[in-house]
């Protein structure tokens, strides 16, 4: 199962610059249909939206009050959205955004973000329902539980495994990080909660590591909350990739069996992915194929219904990894579908 998501305003819309290609969605959905037997099968595999969005009560199980009271205030929710995505340099000018090129304010960026976070509730559901299903959308890991981060208003995944825990539709999940970036904020919201077990493999070096990690008050930085398990890869270690992402997934089956597991996809350590921040780490389309197969192998040899979040993926060629990979999990989804029928 694939789940689209609701056609929304792009961030240059809001005056946002971030080379995030608006139409990647599109592009991945069309890649899809160029093949005939999906095409003919689109009705079987292509789940739209449904009602489903994040309340305040699905919020407060994972950031703070104060916190949740910023977004829901029509005020100070702009405020957010721009330390969110980082659109005020230092010095108090503004930083890859330009309020003459937006035409809707910026404050109802959160809306548009909570429905998005919406959607990766219902594709855990449908994960649980159908076994395996893939959200193009999702994946805001880098929110704390008091602040933004990295294009990350709120943290979907957690919310999502918390309300799905909440209604008692789960008790347990893993969370795997295969965004360029550290899975920090999903980390520092699930440390020392036995349901959540979190695996990251992502860049040694570059954001969010590349921060002070003690904050100016003497507290600890909590992107440097370690995940369960931690794989970070140096620049230039690309070839060792593959194995160390192995060895990761051994010690992850040390882990108690989940209910369901969410795979943040991220394609931006895709070799032509276009955030510079996302250049320390650049596998070839090659390598991200066995990185995909070899953890959607993992998960199906142990049963677990499993839902990925598109996630991190910026420029032109964002799409290649991802239509790539649902290509071949929706052949081997309609696949066991016939013969069952
Ligand atoms: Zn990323």
């Amino acid at each position: 199962m694939v789940l689209r998501p609701r056609s929304h305003p792009s961030l240059r819309d809001y005056g946002i610059m971030v080379p995030v290609s608006p139409d990647t969605t599109a592009r991945i959905l069309e890649d899809l249909v160029s093949d005939p037997k999906l095409a003919r099968a689109q009705e079987r595999w292509l789940l739209e939206r449904d009602a489903t969005t994040v309340t305040r009560e699905d919020a407060l199980r994972v950031h703070t009050k104060e916190y949740v009271d910023r977004l829901w205030d029509p005020t100070s929710r702009e405020y957010v959205v721009m330390e969110g995505y980082e659109l005020r340099a230092p010095d108090g000018s503004y930083h890859r955004y330009d309020p003459n090129r937006g035409r809707i304010p910026l404050g109802r960026l959160v809306d548009q973000l909570l429905d998005v976070a919406g959607g990766t509730i219902q594709v855990l559901r449908a994960a649980l329902d159908y076994g395996r299903a893939f959200y193009l959308a999702g994946g805001m890991h880098h929110a704390m539980a008091d602040q933004p981060g990295g294009f990350c208003i709120i943290n979907d995944i957690v919310i999502a495994a918390r309300a799905l825990q909440a209604s008692a539709t789960i008790e347990s999940a893993w969370i795997i990080d295969t965004d360029a970036h550290k899975g920090d904020g999903t980390a520092a919201l699930t440390h020392g909660d036995t349901s959540i077990t979190t695996l990251s493999v992502h860049m040694a070096e570059g954001w969010p590591l590349d921060q002070p990690a003690v904050r100016p008050d003497g507290t600890r930085n909590p992107s440097f909350t370690p995940s369960d398990i931690d794989v970070p890869i140096a620049s230039g270690e690309e070839g060792r990739y593959i194995p160390r992402l192995e060895e990761a997934l051994e010690a992850l089956d040390e882990f108690p069996r989940p209910d369901v597991a969410v795979v943040v996809y991220g394609a931006d350590p895709y070799e032509h992915d276009g955030l510079p921040s996302a250049g320390l780490l650049r596998l070839p389309l090659e390598t991200m194929g066995v990185r995909d197969r070899l953890i959607l192998d993992f998960l199906t040899a142990r049963d677990i219904p499993t839902a990925y979040l598109r996630s991190g993926g910026y420029g032109e060629r964002a799409w290649e990894p991802v239509a790539q990979f649902v290509a071949q999990f929706l052949h081997e989804t309609l696949g066991h579908q016939t013969l069952g029928e």
